[in-house]
């Protein structure tokens, strides 16, 4: 078996105490992530691996780096952005102590845990800024940066406000309260 994700363990396999990394670039093999925003096939993904021979098995230690794009969750602008995702895990030997992942004949395949750990950390919610303002809710035009939007007040609220002395009034209140107490 062979592919981009799958690094051969031959040779440090039931060695424990010998590694060897690997820097390579490989494209996404399938769309990851279902959300607004996800990593594209065909996307190239960095990895730089780094495979432990342990008592247990094999343990991987992988950096991610890659683009997600898709659209604001505000304003639905395109957006992409770089990703980089740490990981690590242990891959054991068949028959030994069960691991989420198992080394397979002479190698061990990271495509698994590479997508789940990038998926997990592509943001819900993605805004194209931090302060993305969103769309205008009458015209649904962009509004500009830092702009609020108008949001008219709650009839249950304006009712309350009428409620609410003006300050005003309290004050006059308070100092008429004082003259008859002197
Ligand atoms: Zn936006």
């Amino acid at each position: 078996m062979s592919g981009p994700f799958v690094f051969p363990v031959r040779d440090i396999a039931h060695r424990a105490g010998e590694m060897r990394e690997f820097d390579v670039e490989v494209p996404a093999p399938a769309k990851w992530g279902e959300g607004l925003v996800y990593v594209a096939q065909g996307e190239p993904v960095q990895l730089r691996v780094r495979l432990e021979s342990v008592h247990e098995g094999i343990l991987v230690t992988t950096e991610v780096d890659t683009t997600y794009r898709g659209v604001c969750g505000r304003c639905l602008e395109d957006i992409d952005r770089p990703v980089e995702v740490e990981f690590q895990e242990l891959f054991g030997y068949p028959g030994t102590e069960a691991t989420d992942f198992e080394v397979q004949d002479d190698h061990v395949d990271l495509e698994t845990p590479v997508r789940d750990s990038i998926v997990l950390s592509l943001p819900f919610q993605p805004v194209c800024q931090p302060d993305c303002p969103g769309l205008d809710p009458v015209t649904g035009e962009k509004l500009a940066a830092g702009t609020v939007p108008e949001t008219p007040i709650d009839e249950r609220w304006a009712a309350l406000k009428a409620l609410t002395p003006d300050q005003d009034d309290v004050a006059a209140r308070r100092l008429a309260s004082d003259t008859e107490k002197s």
